[in-house]
């Protein structure tokens, strides 16, 4: 093989004992993870807003976004539930570029997964002693898992990694909720494979072990837009795709139809300030069609403390070094005018 073997991970129970989820903070987990539950079974009608950078960079301002979060949580807490985006691995379409805080615990620095490890570990406990929040996390590497499954609220897998089998029968393993998100090409019957292969019980190789799973009934849906060869972004929002949804859920008949719009991506054209106009007009479907309302549980947001994006390695603090995000000041009006209209 090409490979240097450079440095060998600490193991999942390692690291878990470096920075354990102590006894006072299980049951903020557990009444977490139980009201999101209830909002996948249609038992808690809040929406579900996971909101949050494209990718969490840096500890400092992601924290401080985090705190910011906490105290409007207080007063939309009746409406929404709000679950941070704390997103510490990154697909890329070509291979290159920024991979998250997991390859490069400073992005100005040269890759250390084994410090980036730790360092994805660290910064969900922290967000959850500070804050009170467990957060989402997106499943690229889906061995990872294990570093997080105390304490994580909600996993995404990406577009480009959702016809993945290792991904799907992971999922299938997961004692959370999935977003199984359209692939590029938006071809939603992907998704509903994907989702049948979550929701069902198999037997797989993990982590150098033969694995057993249960089906994960909390799998479902993320409608992100497509980009086709022509480069051009096809959002996926609108009320004919929403139909389209139910009624392939209605086809496959798989357990708690559910999805969430991602209002970025290419749903936005990866314009951030069009996901205000995204979610109302998602909301507005619902209203005219309530069965909708019953299959949207909700939406995925990339918003930090600045507008827009920078290159990595640029120097303002709070700003994404990856996709285009909605600020902190539009973001707290998208939150308060989400919580009326809900
Ligand atoms: C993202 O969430 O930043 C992302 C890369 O999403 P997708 O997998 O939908 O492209
Ligand atoms: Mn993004």
């Amino acid at each position: 093989m090409n490979l240097e073997f450079e440095r060998k991970l600490t193991i999942p129970m390692e690291t878990k004992a470096m920075y354990p989820v102590t006894p006072e903070l299980e049951p903020i987990v557990a009444e977490r993870a139980k009201a999101l539950r209830e909002i996948f079974e249609g038992r808690d009608r809040r929406l579900l807003l996971i909101i949050g950078p494209c990718s969490a960079d840096r500890a400092d301002s992601v924290l401080e976004y985090l705190d910011r979060l906490r105290r409007v949580r207080e007063r939309v807490e009746e409406k929404i539930f709000l679950v941070p985006r704390l997103f510490t691995n990154k697909p890329r379409t070509a291979g290159d570029g920024y991979m998250g805080l997991v390859h490069q615990p400073d992005p100005t620095v040269r890759p250390d997964p084994y410090k980036g490890i730790i360092a994805v570990r660290a910064l969900h406990l922290r967000a959850l002693r500070e804050t009170g929040f467990t957060c989402a996390d997106e499943m690229l590497y889906p061995e990872n898992h294990r570093y997080l499954d105390d304490l994580l609220a909600y996993v995404s897998v990406g577009a480009r990694s959702v016809e993945d089998q290792q991904h799907r029968l992971t999922a299938s393993g997961l004692g959370i909720p999935v977003g199984m998100k359209n692939p590029l090409s938006g071809d939603l019957r992907v998704v509903m494979h994907s989702i049948h292969a979550a929701q069902t019980g198999h037997t797989f190789i993990y982590r150098g072990w033969a694995v057993h799973s249960k089906g994960n009934p909390h799998a479902h849906a993320i409608l992100r837009g497509s980009r086709a060869g022509d480069g051009r972004s096809r959002p996926n929002y609108h009320y004919e795709d929403l139909r389209r949804l139910l009624d392939l859920y209605r086809e496959f008949g798989h357990q708690n139809p559910a999805v969430l719009i991602d209002a970025n991506h290419d749903n936005s054209g990866k314009d951030p300030f069009q996901q205000p106009r995204i979610l109302r007009d998602v909301l507005r479907s619902c209203r005219i069609d309530p069965e909708l309302r019953t299959l949207v549980k909700g939406f995925l947001v990339e918003s930090y403390l600045e507008d827009g994006c920078q290159s990595v390695g640029g120097a303002t603090y709070g700003q994404s070094i990856t996709d285009p995000c909605l600020g902190w000041e539009k973001t707290e009006r998208l939150i308060y005018d989400l919580a009326e209209l809900a």
